[in-house]
Parts: C-alpha cells; sequence; structure tokens
C-alpha cells in the first residue's frame, strides 16, 4: 500500500545521492523549519547561502518544497499529523544540538535516519577495543579501511511530493527569503558545476597548491558541504577514478571534516570547552584594552598585513583560506592573548561555511587545546608565515587596498614606510610569542 511520509531536510540540501529519499516510500512531504536556535548564531552570509539553497531545493521540487519557522519539536509532530504520516525520514545528525533536537522529536514521531553528512558516520571509526581515537593519522588509516557505500541513486523523481498547498492544519508556510547581498550561487546544481569546475582546473595541482592564499586555487566546496549541497560521497567516488596526489591529498582533507565530526561526537562539550582540559589554567587578556585588540583583529587593522588580508577577506567574502585561517587564530590566541572561543564565534558570525566540528576544532586545533592539536609552544610568526605562503604577495594586495603599491612580498615585512591610512602593528610578535610560552610554562 502506498504511504505518506514527511521528509524533513536539514543537512542535506539536495536531491541526488540521498539515502533518506530512498528510505521514504512512495509519496512524501518536503519540510524544512526554519529554527530559530541555529539561525540566531549563523550571521547573515549563512543565512542567505541557507536561503538560496532553500530555493534551489524548493525548485527541485517544483514549489513543493514546505518551509515553516518554529521549533522543530513542534512543528514537525504537526506537519507529519497533517499528511498522516508514518514515518518522517532524516540523514542523521550527530552535532550536539542536532542529537538532543532529534532525540526530543522522536518522541512524538517515529524518526528515520538513514545516511549522515558525513562519508563515515561518526562514532563508526574505532580501535580494535572500540575506543575512539585521538590522533588524525592511525584514525584516516582506519577510516580509509573502513570505507564507504558508492553514492545513493536518487533524485526528485524518488518519490511523489505531497503539495504542501493541499495540507490543512501544517502551520504557517514561510515564503524563502531572497536576499540582496551577493554571495556564492547556492544548492546542487552550482556545488555540482563547482565541483567539476575544480576537477578540471585546480584538482591536479591541490598537493602543490593548497597551501597559496595567492593562488586561490582550493575548491571552496565546504560551503556546499555544510548544507548538503553535495554528498562527500559523491566527492570521493570522482576521486576514487582519479590519479595523482592532487587526489589523493584532496580526500585526506575531506577527511579531517570527518574527523572533526567524530571528535565532536564523543565529546560534545568540546564545543565550548578546551578538549585538553589542561589548557582551562592558561591566562586569557580581558577588559578594555583585549576588547579593542579584539575589535581591531576583526577588523582587519592589526598591521600585520597577512592577518588583516584573512580577516579581511572574511569581512568581505565569509570565507577565508585555510592557512590563512590558521595564523589569524594563531594571532588571536598567541600574539594577543584572548582565548580562542572569542575568535571561534566571531569566525561562526561570518563564515558562510561555519560549521561547529571544523571551526572549534580548526581552533582549538592552533590554540593547541584541541585533539592532535599543533603543540602550544609552535607560534605562527605572521610576517614568516606570510612571506612563505604569499610569496608574491598578491593575497595581501588583493584584500588590503592600502598595501597596493607596495611591490612583492615585501608587503609582508614593512619598516618605516608604511603607506598612509595603514596602521602600526598593535602588538610586538615577538615579545608576545615569549609572553604565551611563558603563559604555557605555567601550566600544570
Ligand atoms: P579545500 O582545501 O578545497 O578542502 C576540501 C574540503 O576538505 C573542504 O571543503 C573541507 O570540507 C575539508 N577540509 C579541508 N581542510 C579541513 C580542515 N582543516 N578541517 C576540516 N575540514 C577540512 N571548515 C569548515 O568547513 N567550516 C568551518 O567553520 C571551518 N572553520 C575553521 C576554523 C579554523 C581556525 C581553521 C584553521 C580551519 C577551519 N575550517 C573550517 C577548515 C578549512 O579551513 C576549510 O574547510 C577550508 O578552508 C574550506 O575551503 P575549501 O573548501 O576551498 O578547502
Amino acid at each position: 500500500m502506498a504511504s505518506e511520509s514527511v521528509v524533513w531536510f536539514r543537512r542535506d540540501l539536495r536531491v541526488g545521492d540521498l539515502p533518506a529519499l530512498s528510505a521514504a516510500g512512495d509519496r512524501a512531504l518536503g519540510l524544512f523549519v526554519l529554527d530559530d536556535r541555529l539561525l540566531g548564531p549563523s550571521g547573515g552570509p549563512r543565512r542567505d547561502f541557507l536561503y538560496r539553497s532553500l530555493s534551489a531545493l524548493d525548485e527541485q521540487l517544483e514549489g513543493r518544497l514546505l518551509v515553516v519557522r518554529g521549533d522543530p519539536v513542534d512543528v514537525v509532530p504537526r506537519v507529519a499529523r497533517a499528511v498522516d504520516a508514518q514515518e518522517v525520514h532524516v540523514s542523521a545528525d550527530f552535532g550536539p544540538y542536532g542529537r538532543e533536537r532529534d532525540a526530543a522529536v522522536a518522541e512524538h514521531v517515529d524518526l528515520v535516519a538513514t545516511g549522515s553528512p558525513y562519508a563515515v558516520a561518526p562514532g563508526r571509526v574505532t580501535k580494535d577495543d572500540g575506543s575512539p581515537y585521538k590522533v588524525f593519522t592511525p584514525w584516516f588509516k582506519r577510516w580509509l579501511d573502513h570505507g564507504w557505500r558508492g553514492p545513493a541513486r536518487t533524485g526528485a523523481d524518488t518519490l511523489a511530493w505531497i503539495d504542501p498547498d493541499d495540507v490543512d492544519g501544517r502551520g504557517r508556510r514561510v515564503r524563502i527569503p531572497t536576499p540582496d547581498r551577493p554571495g556564492p550561487a547556492a544548492g546542487e546544481a552550482a556545488a555540482l558545476a563547482r565541483w567539476r569546475e575544480f576537477r578540471e582546473d585546480d584538482l591536479a595541482g591541490y598537493d602543490d597548491e593548497r597551501d597559496r592564499p595567492d593562488l586561490d586555487t582550493t575548491s571552496r566546496m565546504s560551503v556546499y558541504l555544510k548544507f548538503g549541497n553535495i554528498h562527500p560521497r559523491t566527492m570521493l567516488a570522482d576521486l576514487a577514478r582519479t590519479r595523482g596526489r592532487g587526489a589523493e591529498q584532496y580526500r585526506r582533507q575531506v577527511a579531517w571534516r570527518d574527523f572533526y565530526a567524530d571528535i565532536l561526537f564523543q565529546r560534545p562539550d568540546s564545543a565550548r570547552r578546551n578538549y585538553d582540559r589542561k589548557f582551562d589554567a592558561i591566562r586569557h587578556d580581558s577588559g578594555r584594552e583585549a576588547d579593542e585588540l579584539f575589535e581591531a583583529w576583526c577588523a582587519g587593522r592589526t598591521g600585520y598585513p597577512i592577518v588583516d588580508a584573512g580577516m579581511r577577506q572574511l569581512a568581505a567574502e565569509g570565507w577565508m583560506h585555510n592557512r590563512v585561517r590558521m595564523i589569524v587564530a594563531s594571532f588571536l590566541v598567541k600574539d594577543l592573548h584572548l582565548p580562542w572561543w572569542r575568535g571561534a564565534r566571531h569566525f561562526m558570525q561570518c563564515l558562510v561555511d561555519g560549521d561547529l566540528a571544523s571551526n572549534q576544532h580548526g581552533w582549538q586545533w592552533t590554540a593547541g587545546s584541541g585533539t592532535d592539536a599543533s603543540p602550544f609552544f609552535r607560534v605562527f610568526n605572521p610576517t614568516g608565515q606570510g612571506e612563505k605562503f604569499d610569496p608574491t604577495g598578491d593575497y595581501v594586495r588583493r584584500w588590503v587596498p592600502e598595501l597596493r603599491g607596495v611591490p612583492g612580498k615585501a608587503v609582508h615585512a614593512l619598516k618605516n614606510d608604511r603607506p598612509d591610512g595603514y596602521p602600526e602593528p598593535v602588538v610586538d610578535h615577538a615579545e608576545e610569542r615569549r609572553e604565551a610560552l611563558a603563559r604555557y610554562g605555567e601550566l600544570p
């Protein structure tokens, strides 16, 4: 007998390679809940990308995506009752809030989770004795051994989509907002197009170029992965057909995303606190001067060109190159002596790809307090990092217009010739490095 169900989309805004669709039976209502608990900390650029992704999905479902604002614990059961659905189908969410929310929803409906946003679901890759890994490299080896399924063959026509306008009592349908700020093209077609373009143009050179912000040749797939416009399995299947170091290195990077999701699943408290609790004892600065330094960092006005370029790229594009994320994070923690979670919160407000697991653990890696972290005593020298990874100086000149007249890599090591309008360094790196190491030395 044909049965009705609900497909509740969350971080899987696509129809291809989506196992939950195959599980959902013959006819379903597609639902998305605008949840203020997730929208609140998001920031405009990420919300815009979400709205664009929802519009693209709605188009794929021929205008049949029901978007409702509210608390999922109220909305989902009400919508399920309205279509007399036996089951609500989802891709599993492994984040701290998502797990709690899904457990609460499952008290009212039969919530069926099929698949997840990851190649290998968190909790699956374990040591022989079942305990979790803490270090990436052995985890990665196990992850490769574990493997993953091929892409699921699904599409918009896997199911017949119920027209929400025919459903009484479903709650007020929200018109999907149309953002006026420019932003990256969103949705499944845009994700697949970007992925194809990256494979054709830059994958082969990825291993050599991925640390070079001036070249700007990384994939920028993070935003599509964040919202599930594409599943990593689809990408991994293409990588498996591609030879060379570029594809191998890219697979390793995709694995970091799975790894951090796994770590956050094992230790949900690490979203807000040090994974390594020893770091709870480190001294941070606070007060007016610390706030002013934080503001200078956010505004890209620290007087350190690579840091300022990164922070201005973040403000302008809602994205920053990975190497520069590490440099600006190190600067906040080790040169300004501010707690990592202050920077992480700012990132989560600005980043279009803002993802709790990758962000909080990217920050903790830099701060030295995370799993498998960079040792605290390795303090990035912002000038040296700039010279090494932006050797042409093009990245800095692209984002810091005041410095466009400074040629080549001289742009990283300004002396007494700072162009008008470009700030003096807010701190002295050599001095702050010593201070950071002294504070580290105080840890038990
Ligand atoms: P590519 O180099 O093309 O990499 C391909 C994919 O691999 C990425 O899209 C991403 O899914 C994954 N990946 C690569 N590096 C990492 C990494 N270090 N950790 C986890 N996944 C990785 N990534 C996010 O997706 N969201 C975040 O909020 C986020 N915050 C970060 C904060 C800090 C302080 C740091 C150091 C890193 C953070 N990252 C985050 C990881 C990384 O910077 C971005 O994934 C990457 O820059 C995205 O650009 P890309 O797609 O062009 O990357």
